[in-house]
Order: structure tokens, then C-alpha cells, then sequence
């Protein structure tokens, strides 16, 4: 038996499933509390699109972090898990009538808005109610964070956000609606960074549109740097909880602050991700004609971030000691891409062996699909065994 895994009640249960490893959740929200908390002005939300386990929201809320939502129905799922409605932002590039009209009925902190269309569309919904919403825009940095390609968001190319060069006609147009107030800028630049120079370029920037608003004597009462802080996909058992020191300390270093002014962050990743585990059973030891395959009952439908992103997962046998063999490690679903790892080193498996697929907190059962009519995994914390 291998790492910090209830072996015995695993058993028990049907596979594939996440496991949450709620010791670890809650040491990871104290170093966040704890070293965010060394800096004046800084407030940290949770982007729920990370992983909307409502058990697992709510120890995220009970830790006192805010919400970061990117649809109604996160905004609806953060509110029933004890979120209140003061401190949570609502991202998005495509917000549907519906989606704003929940936000401005609670009463939310802040909508990150992302053009000028939808702009307008908020101070009209806003109007029918009689309502002032607060907007913070969304700006495109043009800084590149060295990822995948598929999760950089700041690039100019990049459909999110506000170009620059548009920001101050931008902040103009909503100082004159009579249902909207300007309350600040948002950006986030990707996701999966560990180059803490990635942050760095991100603070210079907010440096110098800072500097323009001011001699406009534009108020900005709140910065929002967004997420993206890595985990080390690697060594999920030696980096348990990510540099939350240096990811604080960069922006405390980089970044100034106007007076009185907050600093929010959307932490998801960097919260959730090492302490899930998607937890499945070998059905079969296939021997191909030049490799073998370890065949698993959990899919791409489960986890889709191999298959999506060339994810790096680490795979574990728990169930063996035996010394390990070489592997291409896949599910069962009828796709060619529906592979987990090729050509890794498991601890020789059996048919029934349970396999652990490590740092599967962020963006793992919230992706789950049902496609070839499966079953959604369950989620389990440590509590419930
Ligand atoms: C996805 C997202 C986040 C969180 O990103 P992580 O890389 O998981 O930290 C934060 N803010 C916004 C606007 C997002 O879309």
C-alpha cells in the first residue's frame, strides 16, 4: 500500500472515483490564508470552475475565501454551498441575459466584464431593476504565460478580455451609464505558471496602466490579477502545497499598490489540484506486440486532461509492491486519444489492482462527461470513510 490512501474502504466501492484528500485541502487553505494574510490588502477567491464538489466548496468557504464564477450556474452552486453573495466575482465572456439578471438579483461584489457589447447589456438589465451593478474590466495584458497554448488567455490573439488600447474609452463609456460603476480591472494571463516571471510581467503591466488612469484621475479601488498559479504534477507527494510565498511575496514585491486599494487573486488550480486523486481499477494486462497495456475502468471521460492537454498525470499502482513494468496506460473509451500515459514505469499490475492518477483535484470530476453513456465518477472525502 502506497501513500495516504484508505485501501481497505476503497475497496468497497464502485470505480472509477475522486478522492479528496481533505487534510491536505485544509493545510493548503491555511498557507494561503497565511501568507496572503502577511500583505495588506489582499483578498483571495476560489474559481470554482476548478472543482464545484459542494463538500469540497465548502471548506473552501469555511476557510473564508471568496468565489470566482464564470457561469450562473456556479454562481447558483457557490451560493447554496454558504458563499456570500459580497464576495463573489463573476467572470465571462459570454454572459447570458439570465446569468447577469442572478447576479444583480444577489447582489454580487463584482461583474468582470469582458467588451463593450456586454457592457451595455448590464447597464440596460441593471436599469430595468433599478439597480447599480459594479464592474470591474477585464483587460488583455499582452503578456504570454509560458504554458500549453491551450490555457494562455492573456495574448492580444486571445478571445478574452479588453485590448488595452481600449481601456480608457472603455472606463469613459461607463462613467457615463447611470447603472454601472466602475470599480476596477481584472486580467488573468493563463493557467499552470510556475515561472514566477510570468507574475512579474503581469505586475510591470498593471504598473504602467496605473500610471495612465492616475494622471486621468480615474479611481481604481480594486485590482484583480486572476488565477494560474502551477502545481507540481511531478511530485504531488514532495510539493503538496504550491509556493503560495512566492507567488504573495512577487506581487507584494512588484506590484503598487495606490492607496486604500485592494488586490484580489482567483486561485483554482493552485488550491484543489493536489489533493484529488481519480482512483480506478486495472480490468486488463493487455500484452501488444512491442509494449503491454494496463487497462483501466476509468476514461478520458473522467479525466479528460491527458487527452485535452497532453496533462501529465502521475499513475500509481496501490495495490502492489511488486517491481514495475513498463506500460501505456488507457481507459475504455472508443476514442484513440482516450490515453492516460505511454510507455510509464507501474508497479506490476493485476487484473483488480486499484490505480491512482495523483494531482487530480483542479479540472478533473468537474470535466467528467457521460459520453458513451457512462456513469459521472462520485466524489468522496477523507470524512467520508
Ligand atoms: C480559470 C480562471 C481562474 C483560475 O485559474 P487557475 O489556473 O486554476 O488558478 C481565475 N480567473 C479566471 C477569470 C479564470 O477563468
Amino acid at each position: 500500500m502506497k501513500g495516504n490512501f484508505p485501501i481497505e474502504q476503497f475497496e468497497q466501492l464502485q470505480t472509477p472515483f475522486y478522492y479528496y484528500d481533505t487534510e491536505l485541502l485544509r493545510r493548503t487553505l491555511q498557507t494561503i490564508n497565511q501568507e496572503a494574510g502577511r500583505h495588506e490588502g489582499f483578498v483571495v477567491h476560489y474559481a470554482i470552475k476548478a472543482n464545484a464538489n459542494p463538500k469540497v466548496l465548502n471548506m473552501i468557504c469555511q476557510a473564508g475565501l471568496g468565489a470566482d464564477c464564470v457561469s450562473g450556474g456556479e454562481i447558483r452552486r457557490c451560493l447554496e454551498a454558504g458563499f456570500s453573495p459580497s464576495k463573489i466575482v463573476y467572470a465571462g465572456v459570454g454572459k447570458s441575459d439570465w446569468e447577469i439578471n442572478l447576479g444583480l438579483d444577489k447582489n454580487i461584489f463584482c461583474f468582470n466584464v469582458e467588451s463593450v457589447a456586454e457592457l451595455e447589456v448590464i447597464n440596460e438589465l441593471a436599469a430595468k431593476k433599478d439597480k447599480v451593478a459594479s464592474v470591474c474590466f477585464r483587460i488583455n495584458p499582452d503578456v504570454g504565460a509560458h504554458t500549453h497554448a491551450k490555457i494562455t488567455t492573456g495574448l492580444a490573439e486571445n478571445k478574452f478580455g479588453i485590448a488595452m488600447q481600449d481601456m480608457e474609452a472603455t472606463i469613459e463609456k461607463a462613467a457615463s451609464m447611470s447603472n454601472i460603476r466602475f470599480t476596477g480591472l481584472h486580467f488573468h494571463i493563463g493557467s499552470q505558471i510556475l515561472d514566477m516571471g510570468d507574475f512579474a510581467a503581469l505586475c510591470n503591466r498593471i504598473n504602467e496602466l496605473q500610471d495612465v488612469l492616475e494622471k486621468k484621475h480615474v479611481k481604481v479601488e480594486n485590482i484583480n490579477v486572476g488565477g494560474g498559479l502551477g502545481i507540481d504534477y511531478q511530485h504531488p507527494n514532495r510539493v503538496p502545497v504550491p509556493d503560495f510565498k512566492a507567488y504573495f511575496d512577487t506581487y507584494a514585491r512588484l506590484l503598487k499598490l495606490r492607496e486604500g486599494q485592494k488586490l484580489h487573486f482567483e486561485l483554482g488550480r493552485a488550491v484543489v489540484g493536489q489533493m484529488g486523486s481519480l482512483i480506478t481499477r486495472t480490468l486488463y494486462i493487455k500484452q501488444g506486440t512491442a509494449k503491454q497495456f494496463l487497462i483501466v475502468d476509468a476514461g478520458m471521460t473522467d479525466l479528460i486532461r491527458p487527452a485535452l492537454y497532453q496533462a501529465y498525470h502521475k499513475i500509481e499502482n496501490i495495490s502492489s509492491e511488486e517491481p514495475a513494468e513498463t506500460y501505456d496506460v488507457v481507459g475504455p473509451i472508443c476514442e484513440s486519444s482516450d490515453v492516460f500515459a505511454k510507455a510509464i514505469d507501474v508497479n506490476k499490475a493485476h487484473r483488480g489492482d486499484l490505480i491512482a492518477m495523483r494531482s487530480a483535484g483542479a479540472y478533473g470530476e468537474i470535466m467528467a462527461s457521460q459520453y458513451n453513456c457512462r456513469e459521472l465518477p462520485k466524489g468522496y472525502i477523507t470524512e467520508d470513510f
